[in-house]
């Protein structure tokens, strides 16, 4: 017997009681009786950095080589956040994590930002998501306007023998909830599912309706276990002991309890990269599969194809392993290609664009290239003229990340702010105190990407003149986000909280488990929605 797997969107119940919410949205949408362009195609594989998927290496990704000959890849396509939630929503809105507020993991997406499904679905389109992992949640607000999203998350056997181990041991669907989330994020191997959920929801759409199709894949994101062959493609000769499950807690790789944190030997990093390298291989070896039956059912020409990632990984470049710990380029530097539609195969390879884009600006050119240009309430701004070989001014990215607090925890918040020119990129390490103290600068670092794209050496003391320069730039751009966030509507923070384990349970209810609601109450929030208040630079720079 089948279980449901679609979710029901959440459009209806968010919006339902906001007159605001419909009146912004309606305006953001554009006429919905114009006829869409083309189908849309977008591809997100979680936790990719930028040099593990070039889309011109065939032993990583011949079917994306395939189609990046149609497209134009983007060299400097730069994340807002260093995880999934953030970006995603970023993804989802066309604003940056610092204007969205999605900033942890009990935060949702605002009901009176307009999220890409409404406003495709608004154009007539038939949108269809697929997702696998647990922060794509539709309860977090990615499943709203979608005519269909599903949840590929946690195969139905190791559910099903996690449900019961937990029962036999005297826990309670809640604590089995939790199990499953550490489950789902690590060892669950879903790409296979994702596709096959996918081809249904091709296979759904009326010949007579213009496709919006999202598919996210998570193998990639650690623990590091690709399916053979995809285990020894990329480090057949390995005879060590390292492997890839159990990464994030392993202590033979790393020891937090130790100041320089790292473990593992060169011989075993290279193994585990050679891991990850096969987890992506794997994906684009489903993706395959995808191509495929979007070929059969009529919908790869006149398709407007974006294949992204929502932040990279770190190996120990600055000390850690992981991701949503820093905001180096390792972790906001992702792939980023473009296909428009009806193009054709280059007879000189892929196109390149090395302007500085962000994953904000993907919202505005899908709206773009369906035809309705210049959406409102976006920070982004299409990129169809560097798709069509036209240049576009150099625009600055803010990334932003909350660290150091647990949700509902009253430890002191940071948060990391980086400015990230084309030329140098500034990151500053903020305290959230008390409000009426409002943020204390901690650290900055300054780098100069060009003659130090690996951000090896931070502030040297004769560049101070330089910092101020890029301190008063940095700030007038976040004074113009400032200025765009006071424009945008904002739903009380207390209605954008939700507790993550409920989130989870009511994924897991789209699968037939459990949806008990929990006792537990809502867990306090104080994450900051807006971007602070401006900063002056310090006399004596903090490091
Ligand atoms: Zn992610």
């Amino acid at each position: 017997m089948q279980r449901p797997h679609s979710q029901m969107p959440e459009a209806s119940s968010h919006l339902g009681g906001s007159l605001l919410g419909a009146l912004l949205i309606s305006a953001c949408t554009g006429n919905p009786r114009t006829e869409p362009a083309c189908d849309v195609v977008i591809i997100s594989i979680d936790t990719v950095r930028a040099d593990a998927l070039t889309f011109e290496d065939r032993k990583v990704s011949p079917h994306l080589c395939d189609l990046a000959e149609r497209g134009v890849i983007f060299d400097q396509a730069i994340a807002g956040s260093s995880w999934t939630l953030p970006s995603h929503a970023e993804l989802f809105t066309g604003l940056p994590p610092i204007l969205h507020g999605v900033h942890d993991d009990g935060r949702r997406i605002d009901p009176l930002h307009a999220t890409l499904g409404e406003r495709l679905g608004a154009l007539g389109m038939h949108t269809a998501g697929v997702f696998s992992g647990w922060f794509l949640a539709g309860a977090y607000g990615f499943g709203r306007g979608f005519d269909s999203y599903r949840c590929a998350l946690t195969d139905e056997p190791a559910a099903d023998q996690a449900l019961a181990n937990a029962l036999d041991a005297g826990g309670t669907e809640a604590l089995w909830a939790r199990d499953m989330r550490g489950f789902a994020s690590h060892l669950d191997v879903s790409s296979d599912r994702v596709v096959e959920l996918a081809e249904q929801a091709i296979l759904e759409a009326p010949d007579d309706q213009r496709l919006a199709l999202f598919v996210h894949f998570f193998d990639p994101h650690h623990d590091f276990i690709p399916p053979s062959p995809f285990d020894t493609h990329f480090d057949p000769e390995y005879e060590g002991e390292m492997t890839g499950e159990g990464y994030w807690n392993n202590p033979s790789i790393f020891d937090p309890t130790l100041d320089s944190g790292r473990i593992v030997s060169d011989r075993d990093l290279q193994h585990l990269r050679a891991l990850y390298q096969g987890e992506i291989a794997w994906v684009d070896d489903r993706i395959g599969d995808l191509m495929a039956t979007l070929e059969a059912a009529g919908r790869m020409e006149n398709t407007l194809f974006i294949v992204l990632s929502d932040h990279g990984e770190e190996f120990f470049e600055h000390g850690n392993r992981g991701h949503r710990q820093t905001l180096y380029d390792e972790v906001l530097r992702v792939p980023l290609l473009v296909v428009p539609p009806r193009s054709s195969k280059s007879e000189t390879g892929p196109l390149h664009s090395t302007r500085q884009v962000a994953l904000c600006d993907l919202l505005p050119t899908i709206m773009d290239y369906v035809g309705s240009p210049a959406p409102e309430g976006c920070w982004g701004r299409t990129l169809r003229p560097l798709v069509e070989g036209r240049d576009r001014p150099a625009r600055a990215v803010v990334s932003h990340l909350g660290l150091g607090a647990a949700h509902g925890s009253r430890a002191p918040l940071r948060i990391l702010e980086s400015y990230r020119s084309e030329e140098y990129k500034l990151i500053r390490r903020l305290q959230w105190g008390a409000d009426p103290l409002g943020p204390q600068l901690e650290a900055i670092e300054w780098f100069d990407l060009t003659a130090d794209p690996g951000e090896e050496v931070p502030i040297q003391s004769g560049e101070r003149a330089q910092i101020a320069e890029t301190w008063a730039v940095a700030e007038a751009e976040f004074e113009a986000l400032r200025r765009f966030a006071a424009q945008l509507p904002h739903s009380p923070v207390d209605e954008l909280t939700t507790d993550v384990t409920r989130i989870f349970m009511h994924e897991l209810a789209g699968l037939g488990y459990g949806g008990n609601e929990l006792d537990a109450p809502e867990p306090e929030n104080r994450w900051p929605v807006r971007p602070g208040p401006a900063l002056p630079l310090p006399p004596v720079l903090p490091r």
